[in-house]
């Protein structure tokens, strides 16, 4: 069975065909600046060079017609037609309280994920967009949808509720609801494959820190709580995102600075984060090239990161009663040793020691904990696209 899994962005689409039988990648690639000037597929048959093919895409549907044009091209096609690709799972970026687990796609449900855009006008409009366009284009072949949210529906109340009127919780679904959740669990399933137990009994904490950052305290394998709230602006420092802010700064830019809701939205989003403490760059590799060469508040914005992990990780293993594990993945966690060396630095009294030989590695499976450390660290590079594809298979494939 071949399931082609859909990432789709606002003028960006990712894709992976996976062949179910091996979970082996037949072809993966990327499409960028959708209906903007320039638009562009990098696609890579595995074992092949990549290709890069110019072409206008007007459109989502374009973007997704010329990506299975590419899928059975005869030079750099993975399969010899449409017929082979078996099914499709869609990321979904929320799914509110109205999905605790992945879907096959029906008009309800889209009519269910229309319902959600409120809650994330950014991301759920283009998922949508990305279901309707393959529909189109494949009318007879079953499509999943796979939530970030979802893993996250086990929270206990007191972790997703916020302290505002009860009211704004039961009219308008104002309370956390946590993302990252797909790549959360399948970091927390390799701990269980890695350390050969249960999940049953175990407390992690997952660190997933990319451009987008989120930490997940996981009990028995459940999401217990999350840094990411309603939406995902809360919580950690990330690449151009504040995290946790005083609430009551959006009001004081308001009447202060006589900013727009729309302006501080966009501050809050786009330009705050490492980005807006350095002054160099949302990318952690600029960042740390520029605080070797002594810039101050490039320094400062990796430890301002740094201090809010470490924060999070002593705040949950209180929460949890207890740590065994800690997990970091996604871009910064996977290749920055340095980064997970600082942000582990000082949690020696929870029983968190870093072997730093171990921990000199880049985007490899492992443990880089000392020997006798009380709590296993782990590096496990996230595979979003694996868990979609494994739940399309499970719900398309009966
Ligand atoms: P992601 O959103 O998961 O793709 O992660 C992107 C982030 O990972 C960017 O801020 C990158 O700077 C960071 N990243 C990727 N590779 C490295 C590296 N070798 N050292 C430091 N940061 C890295």
């Amino acid at each position: 069975m071949n399931v082609l899994v859909i990432n789709c962005g606002s003028s960006s689409l990712k894709y992976q065909l996976i062949n179910m039988n091996d979970e082996s990648v037949l072809a993966k690639g990327l499409v960028e600046r959708i209906g903007i000037e320039g638009s562009v597929l990098k696609h890579e048959k595995t074992g092949q060079n990549k290709v890069v093919i110019e072409e206008v895409m007007k459109n989502h549907k374009d973007a997704i017609n010329l990506v299975l044009k590419a899928l059975v091209d005869e030079n750099h096609g993975a399969v010899k037609d449409l017929g082979e690709v078996d099914a499709v799972g869609h990321r979904v970026v929320h799914g509110g309280e109205k999905f605790a687990g992945s879907v096959v796609i029906t008009d309800e449900v889209v009519n269910a994920m229309k319902e959600c855009i409120e809650l994330a006008p950014l991301h759920n409009p283009p998922n949508i967009i990305g279901i309707e366009a393959c529909q189109e284009l494949l009318p007879d072949v079953p499509m999943v949808g796979v939530f970030d949210t979802a893993f996250h529906q086990t929270m206990p109340a007191e972790s997703y509720i916020y302290p505002l009127p009860y009211e704004l919780y039961e009219d308008m679904g104002i309370r956390r609801y946590g993302f990252h959740g797909t790549s959360h669990k399948y970091v927390s399933e390799r701990v269980a494959a890695l350390t050969g137990k249960s999940l049953e009994g175990m407390k992690i904490v997952t660190c997933h820190l990319g451009n987008g950052a989120s930490l997940t305290a996981i009990k028995d394998g459940k999401s217990f709580d999350t840094t990411m709230g309603m939406t995902p602006l809360e919580g950690l420092v990330m690449g151009t995102r504040c995290g946790d802010i005083d609430p009551a700064i959006v009001t004081y830019l308001i009447n202060n600075k006589k900013m727009t809701a729309e302006q501080v939205d966009n501050l809050m989003n786009k330009k705050s984060g490492v980005l807006g403490i350095s002054g160099v760059s949302s990318d952690f590799r600029d960042i740390e090239a520029a605080a070797k060469e002594g810039n101050e508040r490039a320094q400062l914005a990796l430890e301002k990161f740094d201090y809010t992990v470490r924060k999070y990780i002593g705040s949950y293993a209180a929460a949890m009663g207890g740590l065994d594990v800690v997990v970091f993945t996604a871009g910064l966690g996977e290749n920055s040793a340095s980064n997970r060396c600082n942000i582990c630095k000082g949690l020696e009294f929870l029983g968190i020691e870093i072997d730093d030989c171990r921990n000199d590695i880049r985007g490899q499976e492992v443990e880089i904990s000392k020997a006798g450390s009380k709590v296993k660290v782990f590096v496990i590079p996230t595979n979003e696209e694996v868990m979609i594809a494994r739940d399309t298979k499970m719900l398309a494939g009966k």
